[in-house]
């Protein structure tokens, strides 16, 4: 039985959020303040919406945002991860999370030639309409109170394990590798054998461990990581029990 890995994106595959890094082509590296000002909580794609159609507007073409997002830095040790996952394909399955946009990873993998690491991005889909400007829609619908209308990462996973099952693909363990507030609530779906990852420092970390420290109710266990390395190490451990 394969493990199947699931990686967030921003702040966990690369060491940045894509987001606020295309942030760099606008004029002056900066949103004018009444755009920035007009985030609000749980819209954070109706906002990225208003973004793209600043940049579009403000004549930031296609190209230039993908030499922007493929400069973002990997994660440290996340290449040696991955070069590690493509040789232990057999071994694993992997899948990315994200509530970035398809056009950005796209970029990213394709840029590092990563395409191949994973079997499928789940993402808000996305594309350049006919004038230029990025257009982002919502990965999904869900029903989950607890995460913003566009996507409930713990939704994603259930489906794609069901969906797995029916094709007769039964994993032995679940490894859920993330940073970020909305990486909680796919957490609280793992199981006893499985594996809640948080990078050290980042929001997920400091969430789980005050529900630890809450006793609130958790199965998984913990292993906390700051590099790849730490992950392959921990996934060596794994395919060896
Ligand atoms: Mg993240
Ligand atoms: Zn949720």
């Amino acid at each position: 039985m394969k493990v199947l890995l699931v990686f967030d994106f921003d702040n966990t595959i690369i060491d940045d959020n894509s987001d606020t890094w295309i942030v760099q082509c606008a004029p002056d590296k900066k949103l004018p303040i009444e755009l920035q000002d007009s985030y609000q909580k749980g819209f954070w794609t109706e906002f990225m919406g208003r973004v793209f159609k600043y940049l579009r507007d403000e004549g930031v073409k296609e190209d230039e945002m993908r030499r922007a997002v493929t400069s973002l830095p990997f994660t440290s040790g996340m290449v040696e991860l991955f070069s590690f996952l493509r040789v232990n394909k057999d071994k694993f399955d992997c899948i990315i999370i994200s509530d970035s946009n398809s056009v950005f990873i796209d970029w990213v993998l394709e840029a590092a030639d990563f395409r191949d690491v994973f079997d499928s991005v789940f993402t808000n889909p996305a594309a350049f309409d006919n004038n230029g400007r990025l257009i982002v829609k919502h990965c999904h619908a869900h029903s989950c109170n607890r995460c913003p209308k566009n996507l409930c990462k713990s939704a994603v996973l259930a489906e794609f394990v069901e969906k797995q099952l029916q094709q007769g693909v039964r994993y032995a363990r679940i490894v859920y590798i993330g940073d970020g507030g909305n990486d909680v609530c796919p957490v609280t779906f793992l199981r006893k054998s499985d594996v809640a990852m948080p990078r050290k420092g980042y929001t997920l970390h400091r969430t789980l461990t005050r529900m630890t420290q809450n006793l609130e109710p958790m199965e998984s266990s913990i292993i906390v990581w700051s590099s790849g390395a730490e992950i392959i190490s921990h996934l060596q451990f794994l395919i060896k029990k």
